[in-house]
């Protein structure tokens, strides 16, 4: 099959299919990833991230059995937006995220949790640091990641909300995974070890954060968000540029305070 499929459930490990949705943009690679977990002997299933509120996508989900649970990585409109129409689908199922906000029915999800359901064991980690309110999710030899780690190039830092120290904290926990532990993102594809993928993402913070640092050492420490950008993500396309100004003002807060 090619990557990517609209409209196919396409199995990824023992317990988790991906539905791919019709949502692309330079932010969201081919759109979003919505996910449909299922242990073995399971015909419910745990949905995370309903994405878009985009029917043909909510329906085609819905389509892949009772809803046991509806969990939010974070509060993004690409992941969350679809959430209130596919609970009305899902017959009334609740939807829970560590927002309030986005919460519907009276169930909160916060880390450390265990949510049991669907034949499954998912354990909850807090992850904030792409937003205040991300989580990553454990199930079996996987992790999915929402927004936390992509399936290809990173992801920003959506200051003020995100705070970098946060998310280098985020990062440095996910590289404690044990090997193998496969990761399930929010957008783009599957890939084989979130340790290493967190590893490399921290690298590349870290060589970010060296170049603001040697930015700010010609431009001044005044410099605007704005020409640390054009300094920093000259090697970038522009139409992420609006993205770096976001990761490059939570940089600042980092390096600045
Ligand atoms: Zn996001």
């Amino acid at each position: 099959m090619t990557y990517p499929a609209y409209g196919v459930l396409r199995p990824v490990t023992a317990s988790a299919s991906v539905l791919l949705a019709e949502n692309p943009s330079v932010m969201t690679l081919e759109g979003t990833n919505t996910w449909v977990l299922r242990g073995a002997d399971s015909t419910g299933c745990v949905v995370i991230d309903p994405g878009p509120d985009d029917e043909t996508h909510l329906r085609r989900v819905r389509a892949c059995g009772p809803v046991e649970e509806i969990l939010l990585t974070h509060g993004h409109p690409d992941h969350a937006d679809g959430a209130r129409r596919f609970a009305e689908l899902a017959g009334g199922v609740g939807v829970r995220a560590l927002d309030p906000a986005l919460r519907l029915g009276s169930e909160g999800l916060a880390g450390g949790d265990v949510v049991a359901a669907a034949g499954l064991e998912i354990r909850v980690l807090a992850t904030p640091g792409h937003t205040a309110d991300s989580l990553c999710f454990l199930v079996d030899d996987a992790v999915l990641t929402g927004d936390t780690v992509l399936g290809r190039g990173t992801t920003v830092v959506a200051h003020p909300d995100g705070r970098l120290a946060d998310y280098l904290d985020s990062l440095r926990r996910l590289a404690e995974l044990p090997p193998d532990t496969t990761v399930l993102p929010g957008h783009g594809p599957e890939l084989p070890d979130a340790a290493a993928a967190a590893t490399a993402y921290l690298a590349h913070r870290e060589q970010r954060l060296d170049q603001v640092r040697a930015a700010l050492d010609q431009l001044g420490r005044d410099a605007s968000p704005r020409q640390v950008v054009e300094a920093v993500y000259a090697d970038v396309d522009r139409a992420l540029w609006p993205a770096a100004e976001w990761s490059v003002r939570a940089q600042l807060e980092y390096l600045l305070g």
